[in-house]
C-alpha cells in the first residue's frame, strides 16, 4: 500500500515514515511544507529507500495537493502537518488557523475529489486519518484540587471539547472538520487524539529536548509558573506504531485516544531529565555543580492548562496497541539520543540546515 503522510518532516510524521520503512512493506509519500519545524534530515533512511517520496507542498495548496494525489495514487492518508507549539499559537494565532483549519479543510477536499473517483476496491479501502491531541478536551482536574479517595477523571473518546489555547481550538476545529466530512459525504476517516510525545529529532523549542541542551549548555532551565501542570507522556515511536495500526486496521468514522499512562508534573520531568544528565553527562559546564540548580520559574503561560490524562483502554481492547517503553526507559532512550546526535541539533540550532535546504 502507498500511504501518503502530511507533516512526515515534523517530530511525530518523521517517527512515523520511519517505522513504515523500517517495519512495513509499505510506500511512503511525505507531503511537508518544511516549516521551521519540519526536518528531511530526521529520516535518514529515506536516502536509500526505493519506497520513500518527498513533495515539498502546502496543504493550503489545493491545485499541488491535486498534482500529487493524480501523481502519486495514495491508499491511506495520515494527516499529521500543523502549527503545533502552543507558545508559538499564543504569540501569533493566524498561521494555526492557516494551517490547522484551511489547511485541513483543503486537504479534505482534495482527498474527497480523489476518492470519489476510485476504482470501487480502492474506494471501499480508502482512509483518511486526522492525527489530534488531547488538548482538544481542555484540562481535568489537578490531584492537589480533588478530594482524597475522589478517583481522579481521564479523557475518554466522549469527552466534550473544551480548548484553552488558539492551537488546540484549532485542532478541534479540524477535528469537527474530518468527522463532518464522514457524517455529510462518506468520506472515510479516522481520528486519533494522543498526549504528549517525546523522544528523538524532538525540535528544540519543546520542554524535554529544550531542558536536554540547555543543561547540556549550562543555560538556565525554565519551568513554567511552579512546575505543577501534568502531562501524560508517550514515547513516539509508540505513538508513531499506533498510528500505523489504526489507519490499516482501525474503524471507519471512529475515533481512538492514545496515551501514555505515564502521568507526570512538568518540574518532576524536568527532575528526571537533570538525574539521567547526572548520572550520563557528569562533568557538567563550568560553574554547574549539580543541572537542578539550573532550574528557573518563568511566569506561567496565560490560559495554561493544569493536567492531562488519556484513558487509551480503547487502543488495547479493540486494537492489541499498547505502549511498550515506560517513562524511565522512554526518557532514558531520549537523553541518551541527544548525546548521540548531536550533528542532528547542532544543525536545527544554528540554522545551518535551513541555510542549506534554501541553498544559501
Ligand atoms: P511538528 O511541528 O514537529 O511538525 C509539523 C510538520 O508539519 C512539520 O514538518 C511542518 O513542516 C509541517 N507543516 C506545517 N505546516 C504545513 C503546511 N501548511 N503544509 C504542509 N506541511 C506543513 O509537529 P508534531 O509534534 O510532529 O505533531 C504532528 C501532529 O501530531 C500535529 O497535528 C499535532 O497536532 C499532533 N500531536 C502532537 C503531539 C505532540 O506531543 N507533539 C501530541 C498529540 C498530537
Amino acid at each position: 500500500m502507498k500511504i501518503l503522510v502530511t507533516g512526515g518532516a515534523g517530530f511525530i510524521g518523521s517517527a512515523v515514515v520511519r517505522h513504515i520503512l523500517e517495519n512495513t512493506d509499505h510506500s511512503v509519500v511525505n507531503l511537508d511544507k518544511l516549516t521551521y519545524a519540519g526536518n528531511t534530515e530526521s529520516i535518514p533512511l529515506s536516502l536509500h529507500s526505493a519506497r520513500y517520496v518527498f513533495e515539498q507542498v502546502d496543504i493550503c495548496d489545493s491545485v499541488e495537493l491535486d498534482r500529487v494525489f493524480s501523481e502519486q495514487q495514495p491508499d491511506l492518508i495520515m494527516h499529521l502537518a500543523a502549527e503545533s507549539h502552543v507558545d508559538r499559537s499564543i504569540d501569533g494565532p493566524g498561521e494555526f488557523i492557516q494551517t490547522n483549519l484551511v489547511g485541513t479543510y483543503t486537504l479534505l477536499e482534495a482527498a474527497r475529489k480523489y476518492w470519489a473517483a476510485l476504482p470501487d476496491t480502492r474506494k471501499a479501502a480508502f482512509r483518511f486519518h486526522h492525527i489530534s491531541t488531547d488538548e482538544v478536551y481542555g484540562d481535568l482536574p489537578h490531584p492537589d484540587e480533588v478530594s482524597e479517595g475522589e478517583a481522579l477523571p481521564l479523557f475518554t473518546e466522549t469527552t466534550s471539547y473544551a480548548p484553552s489555547s488558539p492551537y488546540s481550538a484549532s485542532k478541534a476545529g479540524s477535528d469537527h472538520l474530518v468527522r463532518a466530512w464522514q457524517r455529510t459525504y462518506g468520506l472515510p476517516t479516522i481520528v486519533t487524539n494522543c498526549s504528549n510525545n517525546y523522544g528523538p529529532y524532538h525540535f528544540p523549542e519543546k520542554l524535554v529536548p529544550h531542558i536536554i541542551l540547555n543543561a547540556l549548555a549550562g543555560k538556565p532551565l525554565p519551568v513554567y509558573g511552579d512546575g505543577s501542570q501534568i502531562r501524560d507522556w508517550l514515547y513516539v515511536e509508540d505513538h508513531a506504531r499506533a498510528l500505523v495500526k489504526v489507519v490499516t486496521q482501525g474503524e471507519v468514522g471512529v475515533t481512538y485516544n492514545i496515551g501514555g499512562h505515564n502521568e507526570k508534573r512538568n518540574l518532576e520531568v524536568v527532575h528526571i531529565l537533570c538525574d539521567l544528565l547526572e548520572a550520563l553527562v557528569p562533568e557538567k559546564p563550568a560553574g554547574v555543580s549539580a543541572y537542578r540548580d539550573l532550574i528557573t520559574f518563568v511566569k506561567d503561560r496565560p490560559g495554561h492548562d493544569v493536567r492531562y490524562a488519556i484513558d487509551a483502554s480503547k487502543m488495547t481492547r479493540e486494537l492489541a496497541w499498547n505502549p511498550e517503553e515506560t517513562f524511565e526507559t522512554g526518557m532514558k532512550k531520549t537523553v541518551q539520543w541527544y548525546l548521540d546526535n548531536k550533528d542532528w541539533w547542532q544543525r536545527v540550532l544554528n540554522g545551518e540546515y535551513q541555510l542549506d535546504r534554501l541553498g544559501k
